[in-house]
Protein backbone atom coordinates (compact mmCIF):
# COMPACT_ATOMS: atom_id res chain seq x y z
CA UNK A 1 0.00 0.00 0.00
CA UNK A 2 1.21 3.35 -0.64
CA UNK A 3 1.40 6.18 1.58
CA UNK A 4 -2.16 7.30 3.35
CA UNK A 5 -3.96 10.48 1.35
CA UNK A 6 -6.06 12.93 3.83
CA UNK A 7 -8.97 12.15 1.50
CA UNK A 8 -9.57 10.67 -1.90
CA UNK A 9 -12.18 11.58 -4.20
CA UNK A 10 -14.09 8.59 -6.80
CA UNK A 11 -14.91 10.80 -9.84
CA UNK A 12 -13.72 13.86 -11.94
CA UNK A 13 -16.53 15.06 -12.60
CA UNK A 14 -18.02 18.81 -11.57
CA UNK A 15 -18.91 17.34 -7.64
CA UNK A 16 -15.61 15.25 -7.54
CA UNK A 17 -13.64 18.18 -8.57
CA UNK A 18 -15.52 20.97 -6.69
CA UNK A 19 -14.91 18.45 -3.11
CA UNK A 20 -11.50 18.11 -3.98
CA UNK A 21 -10.58 21.30 -4.46
CA UNK A 22 -13.07 22.39 -1.54
CA UNK A 23 -10.67 20.07 0.96
CA UNK A 24 -7.36 21.04 -1.08
CA UNK A 25 -7.73 24.93 -0.61
CA UNK A 26 -8.72 23.98 3.49
CA UNK A 27 -5.06 22.35 3.43
CA UNK A 28 -5.79 19.05 2.65
CA UNK A 29 -4.02 16.15 0.70
CA UNK A 30 -6.58 14.80 -1.79
CA UNK A 31 -5.92 12.26 -4.74
CA UNK A 32 -8.84 11.98 -7.27
CA UNK A 33 -9.03 9.02 -9.20
CA UNK A 34 -11.15 8.75 -12.26
CA UNK A 35 -12.40 5.57 -14.19
CA UNK A 36 -12.70 7.28 -17.72
CA UNK A 37 -9.81 8.51 -19.71
CA UNK A 38 -10.67 12.16 -19.09
CA UNK A 39 -12.36 14.52 -16.62
CA UNK A 40 -15.77 15.96 -16.47
CA UNK A 41 -18.36 12.73 -16.51
CA UNK A 42 -21.49 14.17 -18.17
CA UNK A 43 -19.81 17.11 -18.95
CA UNK A 44 -18.18 15.96 -22.75
CA UNK A 45 -17.61 18.73 -25.24
CA UNK A 46 -16.58 16.97 -28.69
CA UNK A 47 -15.06 17.76 -31.96
CA UNK A 48 -17.77 17.80 -34.73
CA UNK A 49 -17.23 18.49 -38.35
CA UNK A 50 -18.34 22.08 -37.59
CA UNK A 51 -16.82 22.89 -34.64
CA UNK A 52 -17.45 21.99 -30.77
CA UNK A 53 -20.61 19.98 -29.57
CA UNK A 54 -21.89 18.64 -26.61
CA UNK A 55 -22.38 15.04 -25.77
CA UNK A 56 -23.82 16.13 -22.28
CA UNK A 57 -24.66 19.06 -20.30
CA UNK A 58 -25.32 22.37 -22.39
CA UNK A 59 -26.98 24.90 -20.77
CA UNK A 60 -25.80 27.11 -18.42
CA UNK A 61 -28.48 29.05 -16.58
CA UNK A 62 -27.72 32.35 -15.39
CA UNK A 63 -28.09 31.66 -11.83
CA UNK A 64 -25.59 28.77 -11.54
CA UNK A 65 -23.45 31.17 -9.54
CA UNK A 66 -21.09 28.36 -8.29
CA UNK A 67 -20.24 27.63 -12.02
CA UNK A 68 -20.02 30.75 -13.75
CA UNK A 69 -17.38 31.81 -10.42
CA UNK A 70 -15.30 28.87 -12.03
CA UNK A 71 -15.94 30.11 -15.43
CA UNK A 72 -14.70 33.78 -14.68
CA UNK A 73 -11.76 32.26 -12.46
CA UNK A 74 -10.36 30.01 -15.33
CA UNK A 75 -11.14 33.16 -18.06
CA UNK A 76 -13.76 31.40 -20.26
CA UNK A 77 -16.23 33.06 -22.32
CA UNK A 78 -19.75 32.30 -22.80
CA UNK A 79 -21.79 32.51 -25.64
CA UNK A 80 -25.90 32.04 -25.89
CA UNK A 81 -27.81 28.62 -26.39
CA UNK A 82 -30.30 29.73 -29.19
CA UNK A 83 -32.25 26.60 -28.94
CA UNK A 84 -35.49 27.44 -27.79
CA UNK A 85 -39.26 25.22 -28.37
CA UNK A 86 -41.40 28.27 -29.06
CA UNK A 87 -40.64 27.64 -32.36
CA UNK A 88 -41.20 23.91 -33.39
CA UNK A 89 -42.44 21.27 -36.20
CA UNK A 90 -44.85 18.91 -34.89
CA UNK A 91 -44.65 15.26 -36.46
CA UNK A 92 -47.73 12.86 -34.58
CA UNK A 93 -48.62 10.27 -36.40
CA UNK A 94 -47.35 11.15 -40.07
CA UNK A 95 -49.75 14.57 -39.82
CA UNK A 96 -47.03 17.68 -40.05
CA UNK A 97 -47.69 20.71 -38.58
CA UNK A 98 -45.37 23.83 -36.63
CA UNK A 99 -46.31 24.69 -33.31
CA UNK A 100 -49.21 27.48 -33.93
CA UNK A 101 -50.65 25.45 -36.20
CA UNK A 102 -50.82 22.59 -34.02
CA UNK A 103 -54.20 22.85 -32.64
CA UNK A 104 -55.80 22.62 -36.07
CA UNK A 105 -53.72 19.68 -36.77
CA UNK A 106 -55.02 16.77 -38.29
CA UNK A 107 -52.51 14.61 -35.93
CA UNK A 108 -53.76 16.36 -33.24
CA UNK A 109 -55.83 13.57 -30.72
CA UNK A 110 -56.71 16.21 -28.53
CA UNK A 111 -59.83 18.19 -27.47
CA UNK A 112 -60.81 21.42 -26.31
CA UNK A 113 -58.40 23.97 -25.15
CA UNK A 114 -55.74 21.14 -24.41
CA UNK A 115 -55.14 21.06 -28.32
CA UNK A 116 -53.47 24.68 -28.43
CA UNK A 117 -50.65 23.13 -25.96
CA UNK A 118 -47.82 21.59 -27.91
CA UNK A 119 -46.55 17.82 -27.20
CA UNK A 120 -43.89 19.11 -25.77
CA UNK A 121 -45.13 21.29 -23.45
CA UNK A 122 -48.04 19.26 -21.84
CA UNK A 123 -45.65 18.61 -18.87
CA UNK A 124 -43.97 21.97 -18.01
CA UNK A 125 -47.07 23.70 -18.59
CA UNK A 126 -49.07 21.54 -16.36
CA UNK A 127 -45.94 22.15 -13.87
CA UNK A 128 -45.46 25.93 -14.40
CA UNK A 129 -49.22 27.00 -13.80
CA UNK A 130 -49.56 25.00 -9.95
CA UNK A 131 -46.71 24.44 -8.89
CA UNK A 132 -47.02 24.35 -5.11
CA UNK A 133 -43.02 24.44 -4.34
CA UNK A 134 -41.92 27.62 -3.86
CA UNK A 135 -38.74 27.85 -2.49
CA UNK A 136 -35.51 25.37 -3.32
CA UNK A 137 -36.24 23.44 -0.28
CA UNK A 138 -39.68 23.22 -0.48
CA UNK A 139 -39.84 19.95 -1.67
CA UNK A 140 -37.81 18.84 1.20
CA UNK A 141 -41.06 19.34 4.05
CA UNK A 142 -43.30 16.38 4.88
CA UNK A 143 -46.06 18.31 3.58
CA UNK A 144 -44.60 17.76 0.13
CA UNK A 145 -44.59 14.11 0.46
CA UNK A 146 -48.55 14.40 -1.22
CA UNK A 147 -46.81 14.76 -4.53
CA UNK A 148 -44.62 11.87 -4.77
CA UNK A 149 -47.08 10.25 -6.55
CA UNK A 150 -46.79 9.03 -10.27
CA UNK A 151 -46.73 11.94 -12.45
CA UNK A 152 -49.98 10.97 -14.21
CA UNK A 153 -51.76 11.05 -11.43
CA UNK A 154 -50.69 14.34 -10.57
CA UNK A 155 -51.04 15.35 -14.10
CA UNK A 156 -55.15 14.23 -14.06
CA UNK A 157 -55.54 15.90 -10.73
CA UNK A 158 -54.59 19.16 -12.71
CA UNK A 159 -57.04 18.22 -15.16
CA UNK A 160 -54.79 16.82 -18.02
CA UNK A 161 -56.40 14.53 -19.77
CA UNK A 162 -55.48 10.59 -20.17
CA UNK A 163 -54.35 11.54 -24.07
CA UNK A 164 -52.60 14.24 -23.15
CA UNK A 165 -50.49 12.11 -20.94
CA UNK A 166 -49.88 9.70 -23.32
CA UNK A 167 -49.05 12.30 -26.13
CA UNK A 168 -46.21 13.67 -23.11
CA UNK A 169 -45.18 10.22 -22.22
CA UNK A 170 -43.44 9.99 -25.45
CA UNK A 171 -40.38 12.11 -25.17
CA UNK A 172 -39.35 13.99 -22.10
CA UNK A 173 -36.68 13.97 -19.07
CA UNK A 174 -37.96 10.67 -17.42
CA UNK A 175 -37.68 7.25 -18.75
CA UNK A 176 -41.58 7.01 -18.29
CA UNK A 177 -44.33 9.45 -16.67
CA UNK A 178 -45.84 6.81 -14.80
CA UNK A 179 -42.15 5.85 -13.01
CA UNK A 180 -41.69 9.10 -12.12
CA UNK A 181 -42.04 10.88 -9.14
CA UNK A 182 -44.37 13.95 -9.39
CA UNK A 183 -42.59 15.66 -6.76
CA UNK A 184 -39.08 15.11 -8.52
CA UNK A 185 -40.68 17.04 -11.63
CA UNK A 186 -42.51 19.97 -9.23
CA UNK A 187 -38.45 20.34 -7.93
CA UNK A 188 -37.37 20.24 -11.57
CA UNK A 189 -39.78 22.99 -12.71
CA UNK A 190 -39.39 25.02 -9.45
CA UNK A 191 -35.34 24.98 -9.74
CA UNK A 192 -35.74 25.69 -13.23
CA UNK A 193 -37.76 28.75 -12.63
CA UNK A 194 -35.47 30.49 -10.55
CA UNK A 195 -32.97 30.67 -13.45
CA UNK A 196 -33.14 33.55 -16.43
CA UNK A 197 -34.62 31.40 -19.79
CA UNK A 198 -31.50 32.32 -21.33
CA UNK A 199 -28.56 29.66 -20.94
CA UNK A 200 -25.20 30.22 -22.36
CA UNK A 201 -22.27 27.19 -22.98
CA UNK A 202 -18.24 27.82 -22.81
CA UNK A 203 -16.75 28.97 -25.90
CA UNK A 204 -14.43 26.09 -27.08
CA UNK A 205 -16.83 23.37 -25.29
CA UNK A 206 -18.03 23.14 -21.91
CA UNK A 207 -15.42 20.48 -20.49
CA UNK A 208 -12.96 23.74 -20.56
CA UNK A 209 -14.62 23.62 -17.41
CA UNK A 210 -14.10 20.73 -15.61
CA UNK A 211 -10.64 20.36 -17.05
CA UNK A 212 -9.64 23.93 -15.63
CA UNK A 213 -10.82 22.99 -12.32
CA UNK A 214 -8.41 19.53 -12.61
CA UNK A 215 -5.67 21.80 -13.81
CA UNK A 216 -5.95 23.28 -10.47
CA UNK A 217 -5.63 19.94 -8.24
CA UNK A 218 -2.17 19.82 -6.74
CA UNK A 219 -2.08 16.42 -7.56
CA UNK A 220 -2.97 15.36 -10.82
CA UNK A 221 -6.44 13.59 -11.44
CA UNK A 222 -5.23 9.57 -11.81
CA UNK A 223 -7.18 8.68 -14.83
CA UNK A 224 -8.06 5.19 -15.92
CA UNK A 225 -8.62 4.30 -12.61
CA UNK A 226 -11.94 2.77 -11.81
CA UNK A 227 -12.77 1.87 -8.20
CA UNK A 228 -13.91 -1.54 -7.22
CA UNK A 229 -14.21 -1.80 -3.91
CA UNK A 230 -14.18 1.05 -0.60
CA UNK A 231 -13.41 -0.52 3.00
CA UNK A 232 -13.29 1.12 6.06
CA UNK A 233 -10.59 -0.27 8.34
CA UNK A 234 -10.45 1.02 11.68
CA UNK A 235 -9.72 5.07 11.37
CA UNK A 236 -8.68 4.52 7.47
CA UNK A 237 -10.96 3.81 4.66
CA UNK A 238 -9.38 1.77 1.50
CA UNK A 239 -10.25 2.23 -2.52
CA UNK A 240 -9.19 -1.02 -4.30
CA UNK A 241 -8.85 0.03 -7.79
CA UNK A 242 -10.27 -2.63 -10.74
CA UNK A 243 -6.57 -4.00 -11.12
CA UNK A 244 -6.29 -5.03 -7.26
CA UNK A 245 -4.33 -1.56 -6.36
CA UNK A 246 -5.01 -0.20 -2.55
CA UNK A 247 -4.88 3.30 -1.79
CA UNK A 248 -6.07 4.45 1.77
CA UNK A 249 -7.65 7.97 2.76
CA UNK A 250 -8.56 9.04 6.46
CA UNK A 251 -11.81 10.15 4.41
CA UNK A 252 -13.57 9.18 0.72
CA UNK A 253 -15.83 11.21 -1.55
CA UNK A 254 -17.81 8.92 -3.87
CA UNK A 255 -19.11 11.44 -6.23
CA UNK A 256 -20.28 9.35 -8.89
CA UNK A 257 -23.79 8.30 -10.09
CA UNK A 258 -25.68 5.40 -8.25
CA UNK A 259 -25.61 3.31 -11.62
CA UNK A 260 -21.76 3.21 -10.70
CA UNK A 261 -22.14 3.04 -6.78
CA UNK A 262 -24.67 -0.25 -6.85
CA UNK A 263 -21.85 -1.63 -8.94
CA UNK A 264 -19.00 -1.11 -6.10
CA UNK A 265 -18.15 -3.29 -3.22
CA UNK A 266 -19.25 -1.39 -0.45
CA UNK A 267 -18.34 -2.66 3.07
CA UNK A 268 -19.13 0.70 4.96
CA UNK A 269 -22.28 1.27 6.77
CA UNK A 270 -24.56 3.40 4.98
CA UNK A 271 -27.96 4.13 6.88
CA UNK A 272 -30.52 1.85 5.16
CA UNK A 273 -32.80 4.25 3.40
CA UNK A 274 -29.36 5.30 1.70
CA UNK A 275 -28.25 2.11 0.59
CA UNK A 276 -31.80 1.05 -0.80
CA UNK A 277 -31.49 4.00 -2.83
CA UNK A 278 -28.18 3.44 -3.88
CA UNK A 279 -29.53 0.08 -5.20
CA UNK A 280 -32.97 1.49 -6.91
CA UNK A 281 -32.68 4.92 -7.89
CA UNK A 282 -33.61 5.30 -11.67
CA UNK A 283 -31.54 7.54 -13.91
CA UNK A 284 -33.13 7.22 -17.74
CA UNK A 285 -31.80 6.14 -20.75
CA UNK A 286 -30.76 8.64 -23.34
CA UNK A 287 -28.88 8.50 -26.41
CA UNK A 288 -27.86 11.08 -28.93
CA UNK A 289 -27.35 10.94 -32.50
CA UNK A 290 -25.23 13.73 -33.24
CA UNK A 291 -25.76 14.84 -37.20
CA UNK A 292 -24.29 17.18 -40.25
CA UNK A 293 -26.35 18.29 -42.79
CA UNK A 294 -25.38 19.58 -45.86
CA UNK A 295 -27.71 21.84 -47.41
CA UNK A 296 -30.39 23.56 -45.11
CA UNK A 297 -33.23 21.37 -45.61
CA UNK A 298 -35.46 23.21 -43.18
CA UNK A 299 -35.35 26.20 -45.86
CA UNK A 300 -36.85 23.46 -48.63
CA UNK A 301 -39.70 22.60 -46.29
CA UNK A 302 -40.13 26.04 -44.53
CA UNK A 303 -40.33 24.21 -41.06
CA UNK A 304 -38.46 25.33 -38.24
CA UNK A 305 -35.64 23.12 -37.56
CA UNK A 306 -36.40 21.91 -34.25
CA UNK A 307 -39.11 19.10 -34.61
CA UNK A 308 -40.73 16.82 -31.94
CA UNK A 309 -42.49 13.94 -33.56
CA UNK A 310 -44.63 10.73 -31.46
CA UNK A 311 -42.01 8.37 -33.35
CA UNK A 312 -38.84 6.62 -31.96
CA UNK A 313 -36.36 9.64 -32.75
CA UNK A 314 -38.59 12.06 -30.67
CA UNK A 315 -36.92 14.88 -31.19
CA UNK A 316 -34.36 17.00 -33.40
CA UNK A 317 -32.41 20.11 -32.29
CA UNK A 318 -30.10 22.20 -33.80
CA UNK A 319 -26.57 23.27 -32.64
CA UNK A 320 -24.76 24.75 -35.30
CA UNK A 321 -27.34 26.22 -38.37
CA UNK A 322 -25.54 27.63 -41.46
CA UNK A 323 -27.72 28.81 -44.96
CA UNK A 324 -24.54 28.01 -46.84
CA UNK A 325 -22.36 25.43 -45.41
CA UNK A 326 -22.68 22.22 -43.48
CA UNK A 327 -24.81 22.47 -40.30
CA UNK A 328 -24.47 20.12 -36.97
CA UNK A 329 -28.23 19.18 -35.29
CA UNK A 330 -28.69 15.83 -33.10
CA UNK A 331 -31.53 13.49 -32.06
CA UNK A 332 -32.40 13.19 -28.82
CA UNK A 333 -34.18 10.36 -27.67
CA UNK A 334 -35.14 9.57 -24.06
CA UNK A 335 -36.54 6.61 -22.15
CA UNK A 336 -37.61 3.51 -23.65
CA UNK A 337 -37.21 4.56 -27.01
CA UNK A 338 -33.57 5.26 -26.32
CA UNK A 339 -33.29 1.78 -24.96
CA UNK A 340 -35.06 -0.27 -27.92
CA UNK A 341 -31.86 1.90 -30.26
CA UNK A 342 -29.39 1.26 -27.53
CA UNK A 343 -30.08 -2.66 -28.38
CA UNK A 344 -29.51 -2.54 -32.26
CA UNK A 345 -25.74 -2.72 -33.57
CA UNK A 346 -24.62 0.43 -34.23
CA UNK A 347 -25.13 -0.04 -38.33
CA UNK A 348 -29.08 -0.38 -37.27
CA UNK A 349 -29.13 2.83 -35.31
CA UNK A 350 -27.92 4.27 -37.81
CA UNK A 351 -30.45 2.88 -40.45
CA UNK A 352 -33.27 3.31 -38.14
CA UNK A 353 -32.81 6.81 -36.83
CA UNK A 354 -32.06 8.24 -40.87
CA UNK A 355 -35.12 6.44 -42.34
CA UNK A 356 -37.09 7.98 -39.51
CA UNK A 357 -36.01 11.58 -39.91
CA UNK A 358 -36.43 10.80 -43.49
CA UNK A 359 -40.21 9.96 -42.75
CA UNK A 360 -40.00 13.09 -40.32
CA UNK A 361 -38.76 15.48 -42.25
CA UNK A 362 -38.70 13.83 -46.30
CA UNK A 363 -36.65 17.05 -46.66
CA UNK A 364 -33.34 15.66 -44.93
CA UNK A 365 -33.45 12.43 -46.85
CA UNK A 366 -29.87 12.61 -48.27
CA UNK A 367 -29.21 15.41 -46.37
CA UNK A 368 -28.31 14.14 -43.39
CA UNK A 369 -25.27 12.05 -41.92
CA UNK A 370 -24.82 10.71 -38.20
CA UNK A 371 -21.50 11.60 -36.81
CA UNK A 372 -21.65 10.62 -33.41
CA UNK A 373 -23.33 8.32 -31.41
CA UNK A 374 -23.72 8.68 -27.90
CA UNK A 375 -25.27 6.40 -25.15
CA UNK A 376 -25.90 7.92 -21.96
CA UNK A 377 -27.88 4.52 -20.68
CA UNK A 378 -24.79 2.14 -22.10
CA UNK A 379 -22.40 4.22 -20.79
CA UNK A 380 -20.33 2.09 -17.91
CA UNK A 381 -19.63 4.95 -16.03
CA UNK A 382 -22.84 7.08 -15.88
CA UNK A 383 -25.21 4.59 -16.48
CA UNK A 384 -27.99 7.24 -18.04
CA UNK A 385 -28.79 10.84 -18.13
CA UNK A 386 -29.76 12.35 -14.56
CA UNK A 387 -31.69 10.59 -11.47
CA UNK A 388 -34.82 10.43 -11.78
CA UNK A 389 -36.73 9.58 -8.59
CA UNK A 390 -39.50 6.79 -8.94
CA UNK A 391 -42.92 8.10 -6.78
CA UNK A 392 -42.29 7.10 -3.10
CA UNK A 393 -38.62 7.92 -3.69
CA UNK A 394 -38.27 11.61 -2.32
CA UNK A 395 -38.20 10.91 1.29
CA UNK A 396 -35.35 8.77 1.07
CA UNK A 397 -33.46 11.22 -1.21
CA UNK A 398 -33.96 14.06 1.15
CA UNK A 399 -32.64 11.70 4.02
CA UNK A 400 -29.29 10.72 1.61
CA UNK A 401 -28.44 14.54 0.62
CA UNK A 402 -28.36 15.92 3.89
CA UNK A 403 -26.85 12.61 5.48
CA UNK A 404 -23.24 12.09 7.04
CA UNK A 405 -22.16 9.38 6.42
CA UNK A 406 -19.26 9.08 8.09
CA UNK A 407 -15.68 8.47 6.84
CA UNK A 408 -17.37 7.49 3.85
CA UNK A 409 -19.51 11.09 2.64
CA UNK A 410 -21.25 10.88 -0.79
CA UNK A 411 -21.67 13.76 -3.62
CA UNK A 412 -23.06 14.11 -7.26
CA UNK A 413 -26.16 15.94 -9.05
CA UNK A 414 -28.44 13.13 -7.88
CA UNK A 415 -27.63 14.35 -3.93
CA UNK A 416 -28.23 17.96 -5.04
CA UNK A 417 -30.76 20.03 -2.53
CA UNK A 418 -31.20 23.42 -4.07
CA UNK A 419 -29.88 23.19 -7.54
CA UNK A 420 -29.96 20.98 -10.81
CA UNK A 421 -27.97 19.49 -13.20
CA UNK A 422 -24.18 20.96 -13.34
CA UNK A 423 -24.72 23.66 -10.59
CA UNK A 424 -26.61 21.27 -8.01
CA UNK A 425 -23.34 18.85 -8.90
CA UNK A 426 -21.26 21.45 -7.94
CA UNK A 427 -23.55 21.95 -5.06
CA UNK A 428 -23.51 18.26 -3.59
CA UNK A 429 -19.54 19.10 -3.48
CA UNK A 430 -19.18 21.76 -1.50
CA UNK A 431 -21.65 19.80 0.86
CA UNK A 432 -19.36 16.79 0.83
CA UNK A 433 -16.15 18.43 1.58
CA UNK A 434 -17.56 20.60 4.51
CA UNK A 435 -18.49 17.34 6.23
CA UNK A 436 -15.47 16.03 5.74
CA UNK A 437 -13.86 19.38 7.37
CA UNK A 438 -16.13 19.28 10.05
CA UNK A 439 -15.42 15.92 10.90
CA UNK A 440 -11.77 17.12 11.17
CA UNK A 441 -12.53 19.79 13.19
CA UNK A 442 -11.90 22.65 10.32
CA UNK A 443 -14.05 25.28 8.42
CA UNK A 444 -13.67 25.39 4.66
CA UNK A 445 -11.56 27.76 3.38
CA UNK A 446 -13.19 31.46 2.83
CA UNK A 447 -16.41 30.79 5.18
C1 LIG B 1 -27.21 14.63 -22.44
C2 LIG B 1 -27.15 15.42 -21.18
C3 LIG B 1 -27.53 16.75 -21.19
C4 LIG B 1 -27.45 17.52 -20.04
N1 LIG B 1 -27.78 18.85 -20.10
C5 LIG B 1 -27.57 19.63 -19.02
C6 LIG B 1 -27.74 21.02 -19.13
O1 LIG B 1 -28.10 21.54 -20.19
N2 LIG B 1 -27.50 21.79 -18.01
C7 LIG B 1 -27.10 21.23 -16.83
O2 LIG B 1 -26.88 21.97 -15.85
N3 LIG B 1 -26.91 19.89 -16.71
C8 LIG B 1 -27.13 19.09 -17.78
N4 LIG B 1 -26.91 17.75 -17.68
C9 LIG B 1 -26.59 17.17 -16.36
C10 LIG B 1 -25.14 17.39 -15.95
O3 LIG B 1 -24.30 16.91 -16.96
C11 LIG B 1 -24.87 16.61 -14.68
O4 LIG B 1 -25.83 16.96 -13.70
C12 LIG B 1 -23.50 16.85 -14.06
O5 LIG B 1 -22.50 16.99 -15.03
C13 LIG B 1 -23.22 15.66 -13.13
O6 LIG B 1 -21.98 15.82 -12.49
P1 LIG B 1 -21.55 14.74 -11.41
O7 LIG B 1 -20.19 15.12 -10.98
O8 LIG B 1 -22.60 14.58 -10.40
O9 LIG B 1 -21.52 13.34 -12.19
P2 LIG B 1 -20.65 12.88 -13.43
O10 LIG B 1 -20.44 14.00 -14.36
O11 LIG B 1 -21.32 11.66 -13.96
O12 LIG B 1 -19.24 12.50 -12.80
C14 LIG B 1 -19.00 11.26 -12.19
C15 LIG B 1 -17.58 10.82 -12.55
O13 LIG B 1 -17.30 9.61 -11.84
C16 LIG B 1 -16.61 8.74 -12.71
N5 LIG B 1 -16.83 7.38 -12.20
C17 LIG B 1 -17.96 6.64 -12.21
N6 LIG B 1 -17.75 5.46 -11.62
C18 LIG B 1 -16.48 5.45 -11.20
C19 LIG B 1 -15.67 4.49 -10.51
N7 LIG B 1 -16.15 3.29 -10.15
N8 LIG B 1 -14.38 4.81 -10.24
C20 LIG B 1 -13.86 6.02 -10.60
N9 LIG B 1 -14.58 6.94 -11.27
C21 LIG B 1 -15.88 6.67 -11.55
C22 LIG B 1 -17.25 8.99 -14.07
O14 LIG B 1 -16.43 8.55 -15.13
C23 LIG B 1 -17.42 10.51 -14.03
O15 LIG B 1 -16.28 11.17 -14.53
C24 LIG B 1 -26.99 16.95 -18.82
C25 LIG B 1 -26.62 15.60 -18.79
C26 LIG B 1 -26.71 14.85 -19.96
C27 LIG B 1 -26.28 13.39 -19.91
Amino acid sequence: MRDIRDVIVVGAGLAGLQAALALQEAGLDVLVLEAADRVGGRVRSLDGPTGVEEAGAVNIGDGYTRLLGHVRAAGLDREPVTVSLREHTIVVDGHTSTAPAWAASEGNPLTGPERAVPPALIVAGALARANPLTGPRDWMSPEAARWDVPMPDHLRSLGVSDAAVALADRAGTFETLEATSALAMLRAAQRASRHAPQTSNVVGGNSRLPESMAARLREPVRPNSPVAAIRERGDLVEAELADGERIAAGHVVLAVPFTSLRRLAIEVALPGPVARLVAELPYPALTKYHLIADRPFWREDGLPPVTWTNGPIQRLLPWRLCDNGPSALAVWVTGRDARALDALGEREQRRVVLDELARVRPAAAGAVEITRIVSWGRDPWAGGAWAMPRPGQMAALAAAATADTGRVQLAGEHLSVEDSGMEGALESGDRAAARVLARLGRTPAGS
